[in-house]
């Protein structure tokens, strides 16, 4: 085994960047607007953006759920990996920032694909709960308000498939999770969320140092 850690310096991140496909020109436009926003660093870069769409394709996801929108960079990724009859649902309640989204998914001609849902995430998702719609999508891509991650989860493993994927984002929240003099609800939260998934039997996991670190839970059962 390997023991001597990678060591991700800035400068090895600006390398990774660096050896990703192109980013498409669409999400290079919405990124540089986002950026101007003061709480743009909440949205994924190109980096775990083209891990996702990969994702996508490697499940050749159809239906998906996409839970924090914000100005709709994961989700565009997302939908550009789907198929012309693809369908996201979206969970977010900022009006201001789905603004955004929506015009720039318009210009990628990609908006008859996602159903954006302005309401508290949970609501949305307890309005998919009847067992007509379980078990319906092929991935979910959790990103919004840490301390309902759990609750996520688990409403995301009724609604994924047996052989469906739920990617959580932001699971090292800054390195925040080794640090103990922080004791926030927010870094509690990821810590129970990492400890709980890790003994999951409903599904195989891992938690990647891939940006501020992405867990991938698949879950069990026949396809
Ligand atoms: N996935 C996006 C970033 C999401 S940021 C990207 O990478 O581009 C987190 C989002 O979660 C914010 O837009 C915020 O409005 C939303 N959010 C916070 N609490 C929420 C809740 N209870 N229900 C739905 N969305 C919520
Ligand atoms: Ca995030």
């Amino acid at each position: 085994m390997t023991t001597k850690p990678l060591c991700i310096t800035e400068k090895l991140i600006a390398y990774v960047r660096a050896m990703q496909p192109d980013e498409p020109a669409i999400l290079k436009k919405l990124g540089a607007e986002t950026d101007t926003d003061p709480r743009a660093n909440m949205r994924i870069g190109w980096d775990q953006g083209s891990f996702l769409m990969l994702l996508a394709r490697l499940i050749q996801a159809r239906r998906t759920i996409e839970i924090g929108v914000y100005t709709g960079y994961s989700a565009l990724c997302t939908a550009l990996a789907l198929p012309q009859d693809g369908y996201i649902l979206a969970c977010d309640i900022s009006e201001e920032w789905t603004g955004v989204a929506r015009r720039y998914w318009r210009e990628a001609g990609v908006e008859h694909k996602i159903d954006l849902r302005l309401a508290p995430a949970l609501k949305t998702l307890d309005a998919f709960a009847d067992p007509g719609h379980a078990g319906t999508f092929d991935m979910a891509f959790i990103d919004a308000d840490k301390t309902n991650y759990h609750t996520y989860f688990e409403r995301c493993l009724t609604l994924v498939r047996p052989g469906g994927l739920i990617v959580v984002d932001n699971t090292l929240w800054y390195g925040r999770v080794i640090d103990y003099s922080q004791g926030d609800e927010d870094t509690r939260a990821i810590r129970e969320f990492n400890d709980r998934l890790r003994r999951d039997h409903r599904v195989d996991a891992c938690l990647t140092a891939v940006g501020d670190g992405v867990s991938l839970a698949v879950k069990k059962g026949d396809s």
